[in-house]
């Protein structure tokens, strides 16, 4: 029988191309979005096209209630949930004297309690299953902290937090828990980033390029497969060497 991912935020960027890859490999995939209908639509309709199976569902991760609905939607189409990829998450570049408390507690609802919320909706069932992979994007921000992102570095080192306490408790259910800090990728999320910043993050870069969603797509799948059945706990950040 086939396995079954939930990808939240798959609308678009690295969560689509990481739908694209586990549906290459045969998997059923739920595509999470929150506001991109039509992109979600477009990719089910690319994936069913190539013979996957596929569903979309709307769900805003930070409010738990459409998360509960969303979970209970995909393991009636699709039974029980093998593996989450708590990929959601939003930016925002701003000095640290001007982000407001509403700026701030919605990096932490979306990044930080969007995870919680997904994570405590599908674990129960992995726990009974004795068996899951739960797979959450962090940021090499949240390993090294970025300038004007001090609300996002803070989210994303909470997702290290997470992934590893979490790992700890969950062990002896044979449920791995991972975490994908990648560097910069070549996405919508740094639209706002100038053509220059983007050449010198390039520069900085000992590789000398953007990384490609598909650089983390692979890095995600990996962490989902069997072939990563030993690796929990662990933060592993696809950055083409970038460390600041
Ligand atoms: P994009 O901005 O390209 O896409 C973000 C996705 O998240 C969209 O599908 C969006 O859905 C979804 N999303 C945002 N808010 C919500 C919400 N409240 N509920 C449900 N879905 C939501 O981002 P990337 O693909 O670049 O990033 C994916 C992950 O990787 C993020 O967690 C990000 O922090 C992390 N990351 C990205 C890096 C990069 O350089 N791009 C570097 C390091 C980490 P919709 O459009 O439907 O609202």
């Amino acid at each position: 029988m086939n396995k079954t991912v939930l990808i939240t935020g798959a609308s678009r960027g690295i969560g689509a191309d990481t739908a694209r890859l586990f549906a290459e490999q045969g998997w059923n995939v739920a595509i999470n979005y929150n506001h991109s209908e039509h992109r979600a639509l477009a990719l089910e309709a690319e994936l069913k096209a190539q013979g996957a199976s596929a569903m979309v569902v709307q769900a805003d991760i930070a409010e738990a209630q459409q998360v509960q609905s969303m979970v209970h939607q995909v393991q009636s189409h699709f039974g029980t949930i093998d593996a989450l990829v708590n990929n959601a998450g939003i930016a925002q570049q701003r000095l640290f004297t001007e982000i407001t408390e509403e700026d701030w507690n919605r990096m932490f609802d979306v990044n930080v309690k969007g995870m919680y919320h997904c994570t405590q909706a599908v674990v129960r069932d992995m726990i009974n299953n004795h068996a899951g992979k739960i797979i959450n994007l962090s940021s090499i921000w949240g390993i090294t902290g970025g300038s004007c992102e001090v609300h996002y570095s803070a989210a994303k080192a909470a997702v290290v937090g997470f992934t590893k306490a979490l790992a700890k408790e969950l062990g002896l259910s044979n449920i791995q828990v991972n975490c994908v800090a990648p560097g910069v990728i070549d996405t919508e999320m740094n639209a706002a980033l100038t053509a220059d910043a983007m050449e010198q993050l390039k520069e900085e870069t000992p590789l000398g390029v953007i990384g490609k969603c598909s650089d983390v797509a692979n890095l995600i799948y990996f962490l989902a497969s069997d072939k990563a059945d030993f690796i929990t706990g662990q933060v592993i950040s696809p950055n083409g060497g970038l460390v600041i």
